[in-house]
């Protein structure tokens, strides 16, 4: 097994990858790092969890010299999220070097931008459109750029950026080195690949890599009208740390988001029709395990690298193979386990089928209580064999009032836990949440409302002591 000392890099790095938690190169970086070592060019086509960003920014970190205070390197990226994320990682594996990786991107203030290049910046990682415009203004200088990363350009050409990489790429000068990394190689990717890079090494990391090795794969047979009442059902038989259901459309986006909201669980929406300022916030609330679960379109979710990640639920079947193993890249990181399950309406067999294809095997079919977590000590164990969980639409339904709200600091999600964990109920049967200011209400099947009553009634949430009640119709 090759090891990062093997491939020849030097004690700060290797100590700054130690820092970091890196064992092994991943195959990636294997291929990668030794031909940029050697001052050539490469392509790579690699995705988001196959390790690409360290296999370009370690051979890039061994480059710059932080003795000399102009810009040494670039990597453009097409979008803010993966910007900054380049440049966590980049500067995790500078550590020890003493270098400056400043990040540049837009919907921030230029001028505290263009002060950080004035100041330092021996590596510039950023958007197309913000690099573009601090070159016109003469902020960014890429004379002594002699190291150029493109990162996902796939996405730069989908975005309609990539007249704007050439125009940015004939800025530095022609003696610099280029790496170039998509997840597919359309044709003008390729095309721009002849044009810019000189004689590149290819190195290719195989979809099943990615997929195989580290993530269990499930699908489902559902019919349209049924999804959310499964997703639901996944939900609280999975229990992720963290989940991504990705949904194809920004409507559907928003429409599956309220269901679940509107169940109680504590979810978030990610789209392209959100400003950047919600995305910010929403990026947050994930990234720091506040929120369980992203609803996300693949546009929005570009990117996402979160190593929480122990779920991906594809609720509307990929556009594409390629989406798919993206889609599943976001969990099961480098050396974790993750685990994907997969919608498939009828209709979409044929979808499935070429999916299957790709990745060289069969997804399996999803059971509930497949995959039994210990529940945590203070849970009652779940009673996955009692009699029918109360369907939504099945049997009547009992209104409960509760006497605390948001004042209390109460959210949907603590209503559910208590109601789960401390009365018994499946997740299924709590629902229309709504927490208001000074109380709450939620419906459970009527046959449990009692027992559930005596159960909480007085139990405390947060700081809040709870009033059970059956609401009056
Ligand atoms: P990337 O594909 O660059 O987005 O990286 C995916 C994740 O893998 C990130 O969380 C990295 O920190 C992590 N990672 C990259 N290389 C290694 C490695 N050699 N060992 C362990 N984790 C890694």
């Amino acid at each position: 097994m090759t090891s990062f000392a093997d491939l020849g890099l030097s004690a700060p790095i290797l100590h700054a990858l130690e820092d970091v938690g890196y064992e092994q190169p991943s195959p990636i970086q294997e291929q990668a790092i030794p031909p940029l070592l050697k001052g050539q060019d490469i392509i790579g086509q690699a995705q988001t969890g196959s390790g690409k960003t360290a296999a370009f920014g370690i051979p890039l970190m061994e480059y710059v010299d932080p003795e000399i205070r102009e810009t040494q390197a670039l990597v453009l990226t097409p979008t803010r999220e993966l910007c900054i994320q380049v440049t966590q990682a980049l500067r995790s594996y500078g550590a020890r070097k003493n270098i400056d990786v400043v990040a540049v991107f837009g919907g921030a203030p230029i001028r505290t931008q263009q002060a950080q290049l004035r100041s330092g910046g021996h590596v510039v990682v950023g958007t197309v459109g913000r690099v573009m415009d601090l070159l016109s203004r003469g902020s960014l200088v890429l004379h002594s750029c002699r190291y150029v990363v493109l990162d996902e350009a796939d996405e730069m050409l989908d975005l309609g950026f990539i007249e704007d990489v050439e125009r940015i790429l004939s800025s530095a000068p022609s003696s610099r080195q280029t790496a170039l990394f998509s997840a597919t190689m359309p044709p003008p990717i390729r095309a721009l690949a002849e044009r810019y890079l000189y004689d590149p090494v290819m190195v290719k990391v195989a979809a099943q890599n990615l997929t195989v090795d580290t993530v269990e794969q499930f699908r489902i047979e559902v019919a349209s009208g049924d999804k959310a009442e499964k997703l639901a059902e996944v939900l609280a038989q999975e229990r992720p740390t963290q989940a991504i259901v990705f949904v194809r459309t920004k409507i559907g986006c928003d429409r599956l988001g309220r269901v679940l909201k509107d169940r109680g669980m504590n979810v978030r929406v990610l789209h392209g029709d959100l400003s950047q300022g919600q995305r910010d916030g929403v990026m947050l609330a994930f990234k720091g395990g506040r929120v369980p679960v992203l609803v996300a379109t693949d546009v929005a979710a570009r990117g996402l690298d979160i190593s929480t990640v122990t779920h991906v639920v594809n609720y509307d079947v990929p556009t594409s193979p390629d989406v798919y193993v993206h889609r599943i890249g976001r969990t099961g990181r480098v050396g974790r386990s993750g685990r994907a399950v997969t919608f498939v309406e009828a209709r979409q067999k044929r979808e499935l089928q070429e999916i299957e294809e790709h990745i060289g095997m069969a997804l399996t079919e999803w059971k509930p209580g497949g995959h039994v977590t210990p529940a945590p000590v203070t849970e009652r164990p779940r009673r996955h064999d009692k009699p029918k969980i109360t369907r939504t639409g099945e049997g009547p339904w009992t209104t409960l009032l509760i006497s605390a709200g948001r004042a209390d600091g109460l959210e949907p999600g603590d209503l559910v836990h208590a109601f789960t964990a401390e009365a018994g109920l499946e997740g299924e049967a709590v629902r229309d949440v709504r927490v208001l200011e000074r109380f709450s209400l939620l419906d459970v099947p009527a046959r449990d409302a009692e027992r559930v009553i005596t159960a909480l009634d007085g139990h405390r949430v947060k700081d809040a002591r709870l009033g059970v009640e059956a609401a009056r119709a």
